[in-house]
């Protein structure tokens, strides 16, 4: 094989890995499915929600409807309604959060590199609609070693929609 042709299969395969990798972090506006003015944000929100979700804020620890929910179901975004989370990835972190190992469909969340607080963090947000959602950490359960804590105000449950 000449350089040339190693050099094109080098790139097609780092282009199929990133297609079908875990989601990585980010440092670029993606376009969004939803986009929603602040006012328009803010009419369809709580304002507690709307504070942890636009404003990337984080409810109190132990605070959320879904930090003891264990029954089956899937959680979506509580501002686009977009699929994020399955009850089945669903863990007991102790943090006072929701956590999972890991997003339903891993192009549903977006990772972003947070550096507020003095802390460099892994921000999560819903692909769909660009909300915040929570942070990731390295220190979750086998297989990933992924913990998403979630906020409880950024979820609702697929069954608690229509
Ligand atoms: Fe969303």
């Amino acid at each position: 094989m000449t350089k040339d042709l190693l050099k094109a299969s080098e790139v097609l395969t780092s282009m199929f890995r990133s297609r079908n990798s875990k989601p990585t972090t980010a440092e670029v506006e993606t376009p969004r499915d939803v986009e929603l003015s602040d006012d328009e944000w803010r009419r369809r929100l709580s304002p507690e929600q709307f504070r942890v979700l636009r404003q990337a804020g984080t409810e109190p620890a132990f605070s959320g409807e879904y930090v003891d929910y264990h029954d089956d179901g899937f959680f979506c975004c509580a501002a686009c309604g977009a699929r994020l989370f399955s009850s089945g990835a669903k863990f007991d972190s102790g943090s006072g959060w929701p956590s999972f190992t890991e997003p339903a469909i891993a192009s549903a969340v977006e990772l972003h590199r947070d550096r507020s607080f003095g802390m460099v963090r892994t921000e999560a947000l819903c692909r769909a609609c660009g909300s915040h959602l929570g942070h990731v950490f390295d220190d979750g359960p086998r297989p990933t070693g992924q913990r998403y804590c979630i906020n409880s105000l950024s979820l609702t449950l697929e069954s608690e929609q229509q």
